[in-house]
């Protein structure tokens, strides 16, 4: 089975095939750097690295670029007006905005590396790629797709036939008084400015259309995508938020400005939820690496509840859902620590852990079906515990571990403590309590109990009555 990605333009799912043979070019919208990233922005962020592991696990050399956009984007999306974010914050910060981007940018990419996401190719900043900027505004002026009102530029959407193709969204619908406010200068309510004149604004430059000018956010995307991947990609990635009207804007300036397809394929994870609802300053619920680190749980428990739900589905996140999450991961780092003391065992349970593999591969060849994928590795582990894999086997599924390792991120597969002579010797104990438990010996089955616990044991009781157990 072949890659196949469910493309947000067509709405359907599609066999992936790149532009050119063996190469992507991948464009991952990035963040706003006015504040700390959240882990609801994460879960786009580690869908992009997801993407790129298995693209490259498919053999591909991936041109991933993840932007940081450090001006120009207006705390009124829809509506192409009000403060721009950045800005907003310095205000509220006091201090220079080039620092309240420096200062969070640099906490974005911290964070990347405490999620154990791969380096893009390039992370490009807005404020660095305005000359590219201007060079489209100018051009779609010059084409008619574009234009002027004093120092202001707008993209006029009727010059664009395919406006609307991605969102759905039609121009005659979007008219005024609907959901955009009607600004005077634009000749049709959904025009939206590709240069800004602000003179109070503090990020500024001089350019051909004014002394006072600032970017408008899609041309950002637009011009930075073209500047490191060239006039069309292969895959753009966003948020569900992006799609309109971010991602509408960015297809009608690029091919516009092109004559040519921009994106090959759009892919958009769906919103995170916390505790069932919208994560909200007010409820004090917009959680950020620092604050999952600080309640004790490991960056890897955090990317694994991020990346264990299908991105087009939503996904709630609870601290209970978190642990639960680490737990999981403990099962599965235990069953490496089990495969590592069985490859000298007699061969056994090839075909198991060769079934296991298809699935896992098929699972995320299927448009990255995480929960799938995942859901074949603990059916391994069930085969495992009943001891049906063995020498050979116990190898395979060592190696499909580690396979599914390099593209997921998040197990601990180096031979940890303990050898045979200690396994046998916490078998005893674990037969010895299942004895004193048999016998209603309470007593004895609570002492050897908290024994198991003082050496970091699990002991798990299983449905046929046994037990098995794990390292924590
Ligand atoms: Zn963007």
């Amino acid at each position: 089975m072949s890659f196949q990605v469910y493309n947000s333009f067509s709405k359907k799912k599609e066999p992936f095939e790149p532009l050119s043979e063996g190469v992507v070019r991948m464009y991952n919208c990035g963040p706003t750097v006015y504040s700390r990233v959240h882990i609801g922005n994460w879960r786009a962020f580690l869908f992009a690295d997801l993407l790129r592991r298995w693209l490259e696990h498919e053999g591909y050399e991936v041109r991933q670029v993840m932007n940081i956009t450090d001006v120009g984007h207006l705390t009124d999306e829809m509506a192409d007006e009000g403060e721009d974010k950045i800005e907003a914050q310095a205000r509220r910060e006091g201090v220079d905005p080039w620092k309240i981007s420096e200062t969070y940018a640099g906490q974005f990419l911290a964070d990347a590396v405490t999620l154990g996401c791969k380096e893009a190719m390039v992370y490009p900043r807005a404020s660095d790629h305005v000359p590219q900027m201007v060079e489209m505004i100018e051009a779609l002026e010059k084409s008619g797709h574009a234009y002027r009102t004093g120092e202001n530029v707008y993209f006029d959407v009727t010059s664009f036939e395919n406006y609307g193709a991605l969102s759905g969204n039609k121009i005659d619908e979007l008219d005024a008084g609907a959901r955009i406010e009607v600004n005077e200068e634009k000749r049709h309510p959904a025009d939206f400015a590709l240069w800004k004149s602000d003179e109070h604004h503090l990020q500024k430059w001089d350019t051909v259309f004014g002394p006072h000018g600032f970017p408008g956010w899609h041309i950002e995307c637009s011009a930075m995508a073209r500047a490191h991947l060239g006039d069309q990609i292969d895959i753009h990635t966003g948020g569900e938020d992006n799609v309109f009207p971010h991602h509408e804007c960015e297809i009608a300036q690029s091919e516009a400005f092109t004559g040519e397809q921009f994106a090959r394929y759009w892919m958009h994870t769906k919103f995170l939820q916390v505790d069932g609802g919208k994560m909200s300053k007010s409820l004090g619920n917009v959680w950020n690496v620092d604050d999952v680190l600080e309640r004790g749980y490991e960056a890897r428990a955090l990317r694994f509840a991020l990346l264990r739900g299908h991105y087009r589905q939503p996904l709630n996140f609870t601290w209970d859902i978190l642990a639960e999450s680490a737990r999981a991961l403990e099962g599965l780092d235990d069953l490496a620590q089990r495969l590592l003391r069985k490859v000298d065992g007699e061969d056994a349970g090839e075909e198991e852990v060769a079934a296991a593999a298809t699935e896992f591969r098929d699972s995320m060849n299927d448009d990255l079906n995480v929960p799938k994928a995942v859901a074949a590795l603990f059916t391994l582990r069930g085969e495992v515990l009943e001891g049906a894999v063995e020498g050979a086997g116990a190898q395979a599924a060592l190696d499909l571990l580690a396979e599914a390792d390099a593209v997921l991120g998040v197990l601990e597969l180096e031979p940890a403590g303990g050898g045979a002579e200690e396994d046998a010797e916490i078998d005893a104990l674990v037969a010895a309590r299942n004895a004193a438990r048999d016998a209603k010996d309470w007593a004895e089955a609570d002492r050897v109990r908290d024994e198991l616990n003082a050496r970091g044991i699990v002991v798990e009781d299983t449905a046929d009555g046994g037990s098995s157990w794990f390292r924590k």
